[in-house]
């Protein structure tokens, strides 16, 4: 996911225009977003705890938080008020007039936990909503972490699994929301080859909700889940929030062993912090 994530903060550049038509790699260092860096956290809890510890997951995004690694309006000063002592809780249900965020922040950075709970989907159900609320309590952003998380673990369980069931066996398990029911329409549109149009029906993220955010990233992965480059391009093609679709579909689809990290892609993304204490990305498919 952090491949996908640097690889689509590149298209924010509009010289990057001419890369993204002629396929070219954009030239070195790729740096990762919000998206990696809120990963990172995730990840360090389930490595420390086996669980996702709401308390702790809230300490670990507050105090990682890097005001220039893209984070959204909201999510910087709820972070900053939480590093003040405020509580996370209270701040998290209180955005947006009380209604709580539906962005895409939650369904962004939760990949790696798919593929951490893989073996049992009732877990990552269920772990996908903890990681959730402690910064999107609204049942749309909760629902796209819970689909982002299954279609993970459903990629590191049956990568060859044919899209249209792919897409089924994700929808089963995410809670009756516009994000359900714009996972039954990308399974409508599996018919299209279009991109572009699949984005135009399904939304490309450009309004930073899990809605407009979740159906088209799980529309390409279906489609694309043995090709990680082509799926790259392919997102990034359909333009709107491009390092959070390329960060979700390169996470889900790095569940599928036949996709390696290609090496030029590699050395040209920045690494992961030494805190995260991951395995560096030369070690590693393209989520962890
Ligand atoms: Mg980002």
């Amino acid at each position: 996911m952090t491949l996908g994530d640097a690889f689509g903060s590149q298209f924010f550049v509009p010289p990057n225009r001419h890369a993204l038509s002629s396929r070219l790699l954009p030239p070195a260092p790729w740096q990762w977003t919000d998206d990696t860096e809120m990963a990172c956290s995730i990840y360090r809890v389930l490595a420390d705890h086996g669980t996702i510890d709401q308390d702790e997951l809230a300490t670990s995004f507050a105090a990682r938080h890097d005001f220039d690694r893209g984070y959204g309006p909201a999510t910087n000063r709820m972070l900053r008020l939480v590093r003040q002592g405020g509580d996370w809780r209270a701040l998290s249900a209180a955005l947006f007039d009380g209604k709580g965020s539906w962005g895409n922040g939650a369904a962004m950075r939760v990949a790696p936990l798919g593929a951490w709970f893989a073996d049992d989907l009732a877990e990552v159900v269920h772990q996908a909503a903890l990681s959730a609320q402690v910064t999107h309590t609204h049942p749309e952003a909760v629902a796209g972490a819970i689909a982002v998380a299954v279609a993970t673990a459903v990629t590191v369980n049956d990568p060859d699994l044919p899209a249209g069931h792919f897409l089924d066996r994700v929808r089963e398990h995410v809670p009756a929301s516009m994000v359900h029911d714009g996972i039954a329409e990308a399974r409508q549109l599996l018919t299209i080859s279009d991109p572009t149009l699949a984005a135009r029906m399904l939304g490309n993220g450009r309004q930073v909700t899990a809605h407009d955010t979740v159906p088209f990233t799980l529309w390409v992965a279906a489609r694309e889940r043995h090709d990680f480059e082509a799926a790259m391009w392919t997102t990034a093609a359909a333009g709107g929030d491009v390092d959070t679709t390329c960060a979700i579909v390169g996470g889900i689809i790095a569940g599928s062993e036949s996709n390696h990290l290609p090496p030029p892609w590699r050395g040209r993304c920045e690494p992961l912090p030494s805190w995260a204490g991951a395995p560096p990305l030369d070690h590693v498919r393209a989520t962890y």
